[in-house]
């Protein structure tokens, strides 16, 4: 794992799979919605996705110090964004760099666990050479992508008319699903997306299938973990 001082580099294995296609990945993982105090990183979030948030799965389960890590970074970012914005550029440069020498492209997600498409689309625009990617509960998602800033909207578990609006505008739809993944959901052809994170790869018109991973195990299927068939 590389450490940068806001972005996470190859610090989990679905990301580490981009690199057999090409890619070094930067993610920038938050304190989701309130965690933090003070404004709602994640305007849209549903109950149940606050339950089964990525920000309890993997080590950040069994490390505290990961969970205060990220509240520190939120709060660096809301009470100071410029230098906070400046600390991120940095990192950006640097993971460029680290990705030429390893012959990759880089790429970055800087809403791991938050929906901030402002900082987001700010940064992309300052690094055309880079692609960046998101997923997102904000509706009309397709009002906010750009060459290099692709979304992937996601299943909450009350935002049906959301999704198929998504799709119906050419954007993805991420949804988790306990067993193993149905070949269509709602009409649409299913993918497998934990092959990799690279979401702006993906063929359009499809929805990416997400296996449950942290918490996301505990919640009862059907309504944000959409039932799949036995593994
Ligand atoms: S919207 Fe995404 S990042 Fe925010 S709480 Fe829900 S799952 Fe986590």
């Amino acid at each position: 794992m590389t450490k940068l001082e806001l972005l996470s580099v190859e610090s989990d294995a679905k990301t580490i799979k981009g690199n057999k296609k090409g890619y070094l990945t930067g993610i920038l993982y938050l304190a989701p919605s309130t965690e933090a105090g003070g404004r709602d990183l994640c305007p849209m979030a549903s109950a149940e996705c606050r339950l089964a948030c990525l920000y309890g799965a993997g080590m950040a389960g069994v490390f505290p110090s990961i969970k205060r890590a990220r509240i520190a970074k939120t709060l660096w970012y809301l009470r100071d964004p410029k230098s906070f914005l400046a600390a991120l550029e940095t990192d950006i440069y640097r993971l460029i760099v680290l990705a030429a020498t390893r012959n990759l492209k880089p790429c970055v997600r800087l809403n791991g666990t938050s929906d901030e498409w402002k900082l987001a689309r700010a940064l992309a625009a300052k690094f055309p050479e880079v692609d960046f990617y998101d997923y997102t509960k904000l509706p009309a998602p397709w009002k906010r992508t750009t060459a290099n800033y692709h979304l992937t909207f996601s299943f909450s578990g009350t935002n049906l008319p959301e999704c198929i609006d998504a799709l119906q505008h050419g954007i993805n739809v991420a949804v988790v699903f306990s067993g193993s993944l149905p070949a269509t959901w709602h009409g649409y052809p299913v993918i497998d997306g934990d092959e990799s994170d690279l979401r702006f790869l993906d063929p359009v018109g499809v929805i990416v299938g997400l296996s449950t991973k942290g918490d996301a195990k505990k919640l009862t299927s059907g309504g944000f973990v959409q039932i799949g068939g036995t593994k």
